[in-house]
């Protein structure tokens, strides 16, 4: 078969264009080395956001874009996207007021708001908002962007593009790639190393901060366009206050850093602007990041933490288009294509930069840039449509975890609400049928049962047990080690 595209790369940006691809109608198959979102898009701070701070760059168009983003992803998936309200701390000598003002009346206008609240001036000083805050802290901003959960963003849009009919291969390793007959020819290798041929149109490199690896070394093309590689680093740490509302606190060094709640029981505190000159690969959180984001936290919060009352860390490489700036922190956060049609051969088009937020748009445009190759493929149609589980009805998150609830008396409020975020209406595939807990078998872990193992096996690509505990959900967090060892053993047995 020969597909019409073949894109490389299961991360945010190579997902939502496969799904969207597959509904305009064309043929396509996607290639992930390791597992959805196994690279950055699970390593953000997980916010569908505008990027205020971009407004002091004059990143006007990404903004607006990223803005107006917020509004549609939060209707498309409204189980694994929330608004959450941000507490912005004055620091006057970092910024003056009249400036974050100005900045906040952009961010509220920039783009059409329907469900996302306006900012506000608000009093910390005894206020419960400033009531975790240390005592120079009196006055302070309000606005609001989303949270998200991003490598299920990743695999929803996965799922969708699968149900839409592209092929997504996991563990599958695009070795090299080269034009022949106004094809190109991709050689793929398997997790257990066997080789296939593979004959596509087009060819998308979405392959992140492996960019311009793959278009040098695996497609043999030469770009002007350049990925900057900027490491980026997260703690999290035991629930550093109360309270729903997230903080964004300024640093001298004029950079920001954001407090979130995460998981119930935790804060999310991140993230470091670090250059990274290596190649791209795993990477991890080092001292010297560590210590300035717990300075930063322990500034800004009465709660002191140490080293010891981090929980869990994690890393990523932000793959930046290199527009040339000298600061890591400040180069672009926007996106840029580079098209290759040699001498009208087949054409490749690789993605520099992205967001998790910007990622259906991405996806709109990069289609768009193919499609006088593809004369007969289907207008846009993303912008209105639903993500999987995202059709949980009229009365929103609670509504339909009350729904759930009501449905399923057996299952704990805690767990009603961890399985209505992770998977919204999709979770009646492994709970329909269920009249008592025990009918969902045996309990691995912190509510994990079997039948969800299962529907993650089946339906999600899961294979490993970081899969399930660090991507599919954030259960590593609460398993130990030898719940860790029960899960590996219960996904060996299934796959033996
Ligand atoms: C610290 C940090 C914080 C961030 N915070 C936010 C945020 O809050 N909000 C936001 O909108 N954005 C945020 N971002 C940006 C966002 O996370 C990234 O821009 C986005 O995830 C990039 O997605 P991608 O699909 O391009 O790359 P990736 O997610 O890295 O996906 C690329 C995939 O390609 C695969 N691959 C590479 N080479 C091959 C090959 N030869 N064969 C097969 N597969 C291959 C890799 O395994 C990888 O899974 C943040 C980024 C960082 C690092």
């Amino acid at each position: 078969m020969v597909f019409d595209l073949l894109i490389v790369g299961g991360g945010v940006n190579g997902c939502a264009i496969a799904r969207d691809a597959a509904g305009r109608g064309l043929s396509v198959l996607l290639l992930e080395q390791k597992d959805l979102a196994a690279a950055t898009s699970s390593a953000s701070t997980k916010l569908i956001h505008g990027g205020l701070r971009y407004l002091e760059r004059y990143e006007f168009r990404l903004v607006h874009e990223a803005l107006a983003e917020r509004e549609l992803l939060l209707a498309a998936a409204p189980h694994i996207i929330h608004p959450l309200q941000f507490i912005l701390p004055h620091e006057g000598s970092i910024r003056p007021a009249w400036l974050v003002r100005l900045g906040l009346f952009l961010y509220d206008h920039l783009a059409r708001r329907k469900r996302i609240p306006g900012s506000a001036t608000v009093a910390l000083a005894g206020t419960p908002f400033g009531a975790p805050l240390t005592a120079d802290h009196r006055l302070g901003f309000s606005y609001y962007d989303c949270r998200v959960d991003d490598s299920r963003l990743v695999v929803l849009e996965a799922l969708d593009a699968f149900a839409r009919g592209a092929q997504i291969r996991i563990g599958a390793l695009l070795v090299g790639a080269r034009r022949a007959g106004g094809r190109w020819l991709a050689s793929v290798a398997a997790a257990d190393g066997k080789l296939e041929d593979i004959s596509a149109r087009a060819l998308i490199n979405a392959s992140g901060p492996w960019v311009s690896e793959t278009l040098e070394h695996r497609l043999g093309l030469r770009s002007r366009k350049h990925v900057r590689l900027v490491k980026g680093s997260h703690i999290v740490t035991r629930k550093l206050y109360e309270g729903a509302q997230a903080y964004m606190l300024q640093r001298p060094d004029k950079r920001i850093i954001f407090a979130i709640p995460f998981e119930e029981d935790f804060t999310l505190v991140g993230t470091t602007d670090i250059p990274f000159p290596g190649e791209p690969g795993p990477v991890a959180i080092d001292a010297a990041e560590t210590d300035y984001l717990l300075a930063a936290t322990n500034h800004f919060f009465k709660e002191k933490i140490a080293p010891g009352d981090v929980a869990w860390s994690y890393s990523g490489l932000r793959p930046l288009y290199d527009d040339g700036a000298l600061e890591a922190s400040v180069v672009t956060r926007d996106y840029a294509f580079d098209l290759d049609n040699a001498d009208g051969g087949a054409p490749a088009l690789s993605i520099f930069g992205g967001k998790i937020t910007t990622a259906r748009r991405l996806a709109e445009h990069a289609l768009d840039t193919l499609a006088p190759f593809f004369p007969h493929m289907r207008a846009a149609w993303t912008a209105g449509a639903v993500l999987p589980g995202g059709d949980i009805g009229p009365g929103g998150f609670d509504g339909f975890v009350a729904e759930l609830s009501r449905a399923k008396p057996f299952l704990a409020p805690r767990l009603v609400r961890r399985l209505a975020g992770a998977y919204g209406t999709r979770a009646w595939r492994f709970l329909e049928t269920a009249r008592s807990l025990a009918d969902l078998g045996v309990d691995l872990g912190c509510g994990l049962t079997e039948a969800e193992l299962d529907y993650l096996r089946a339906q999600e690509w899961a294979r490993t047990a970081e899969d399930v505990l660090w991507r599919r959900s954030k259960l590593g967090l609460r398993f130990d080690a030898a719940q860790t060892e029960r899960l590996t053993r219960a996904l060996a047995q299934r796959s033996a």
